[in-house]
């Protein structure tokens, strides 16, 4: 076996500021409060910079600023007029790709493979394919002249920082809302910087506003009476929350929130393929991943050679230094996340299942957590239902195509699941009776900006991407 030489990623492409103030009407503005929060390198704990804590006063000002950029500006030009400005910003983030995955790697941990390959290159087709759509609203199925909803309030996780801001913001600029993002309290840097871009694409002043902070400035983000539409892509609990605040308000809401996905693999699949498969789906971006394949449904005649298989490969995956290029497994986002995951397996332990990782060094200073796998996990277990959203596989078997549609189905929740076989007939039957939002057959986590993605259930309502996701920001 030849070593891997370090292969770091250059940090001199990025121009991290010591502090940074919110984005409202086009400008910098101090925050009219005075705390501040910091936001740190997951993979070593070092601090980045500081950025604003948005009071609520801060995200009045900027609702005011997007009603008065919708009302003069944006909702009074024409879709050709729109697709340049975002047509623009997509250019931009193409050009400026390698500083924003850098930038996203140090503020998140992702692995830099991950950011540059994955991320970046999906922002950018999100911005490009929205773009096209703003002069098109008409052949969407939407109506003769469908109207834009006024200002939107947008707030998202740290999983997938500037994939979710473009997800938001790209179809909402498209049918001519304005927006108040507030990104996740640990990763607010490429949010910061995607505000430059704005500049940079001259945007009209007020048409896109950040507002940093953290769960407080959210919730004043949401409840501001001036909003006419909310999405927000979180975890279960503070969706539910929001669902009951703005009940009754007339205000517009799309929800995506956790998951707790089955990959099924039947025995007449490609092994090798589907352990690639498995891995993907539950290892990539540490498993901080909604739509993750977190349980592993396997048929038990070939539960022996999956598992061996399955082990083989993760003793060769890499964990470390997320700007090395030769990494697999980047760093744990924040210490409570961390804290989480570890809680979760040792209740798989206590509970009876059996808990297996590859032999793995682990880091000194930041915050890592080697990849696990359960087996011996009833479907009773905490770790079979609970969304661990972290390197963490709990692996089930199951005999019959009815028992493995049977044990995927029984989850509270419904975003994704993936499907390896060899035959055609038995992904479309399955398809037909998994209750999830994404079904995947012989792959996992692929994305693109025209298909639509969200949950059944408990994972919300609403879709994002494709042309469903224009529903969610045009008055239909
Ligand atoms: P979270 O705690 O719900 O936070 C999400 C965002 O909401 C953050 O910006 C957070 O701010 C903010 N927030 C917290 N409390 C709020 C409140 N009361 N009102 C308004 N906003 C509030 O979720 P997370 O732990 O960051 O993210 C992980 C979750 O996101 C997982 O459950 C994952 O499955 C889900 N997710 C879903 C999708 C999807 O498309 N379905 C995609 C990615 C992630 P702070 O960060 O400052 O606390
Ligand atoms: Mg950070």
């Amino acid at each position: 076996m030849f070593e891997y030489a370090p292969a770091p990623e250059s940090r001199d492409v990025v121009d991290i500021p010591s502090a940074y103030n919110l984005f409202v009407n086009g400008e910098w503005v101090e925050s009219l409060g005075d705390d501040r929060i910091k936001t740190v390198n997951p993979a070593s704990e070092e601090v980045l910079s500081e950025v604003a804590l948005a009071t609520e006063a801060d995200v009045d000002r900027a609702v005011q600023a997007a009603r008065k950029a919708y009302d003069e500006v944006w909702s009074t030009l024409p879709g050709r007029e729109r697709a340049k400005y975002l047509f623009r910003i997509a250019r931009i983030i193409q050009e400026r790709a390698r500083e924003l995955a850098v930038l996203e790697t140090l503020d998140n941990g992702k692995p830099i493979r991950e950011s540059r390959d994955v991320d970046l290159p999906l922002v950018a087709a999100h911005f490009f394919y929205y773009a096209g759509w703003a002069d098109k609203l008409r052949y969407a199925g939407y109506g003769e002249s469908p109207r834009a909803l006024g200002v939107a309030a947008q707030v998202i996780p740290w999983n997938f920082p500037l994939l979710m801001l473009a997800w938001k913001i790209a179809p909402a600029l498209a049918c001519g809302n304005t927006v108040v993002l507030k990104p996740a309290e640990t990763t607010p840097l490429t949010a910061l910087a995607f505000a430059e871009i704005c500049r940079q694409a001259d945007l009209p002043p007020g048409v896109v506003n950040i507002v940093t902070g953290a769960g407080e400035t959210g919730a004043a983000l949401v409840r501001h009476p001036d909003v006419n539409k909310v999405a927000f892509t979180g975890s279960t609990e503070v969706g539910r929350l929001i669902a009951r605040q703005v009940a009754g308000t007339g205000k517009r809401l799309t929800l995506e929130l956790g998951g707790k996905a089955a990959n099924i693999v039947f025995e007449d699949a490609a092994i090798d393929q589907a352990v690639e498969g498995i891995v993907n789906g539950i290892f990539f971006n540490q498993g901080h991943v909604c739509c993750a394949g977190s349980r592993l449904l396997v048929q038990e005649s070939v539960a022996d050679e999956v598992l061996t298989a399955l082990k083989r490969r993760l003793t060769t995956l890499r964990l470390g230094d997320p700007l090395d290029k030769n990494t697999d497994i980047g760093a744990i986002n924040s210490a409570a996340q961390l804290a989480k995951i570890r809680e979760l397996s040792d209740i798989g332990e206590q509970e009876g299942a059996q808990r297996w990782s590859p032999p793995c060094t682990l880091p000194d200073r930041g915050f890592w957590f080697p990849p696990t796998l359960f087996t011996g996990v009833a479907q009773s277990h905490r770790i079979a239902r609970e969304e661990i959203f972290g390197p963490v596989l709990s692996v089930l078997t199951f005999r019959t195509p009815a028992e493995a549609v049977e044990k995927a189905n029984n989850s509270p929740y419904g975003l994704s699941a993936g499907v390896w076989t060899e035959k055609g007939s038995r992904i479309l039957w399955m398809a037909d009776r998994l209750r999830a939002g994404v079904v995947w057959a012989n792959t996992f986590n692929k994305f693109d900006p025209a298909s639509p993605f969200g949950g059944y259930k408990e994972s919300g309502y609403g879709r994002e991407g494709g042309v469903h996701g224009l529903e969610a920001y045009l008055n239909v």
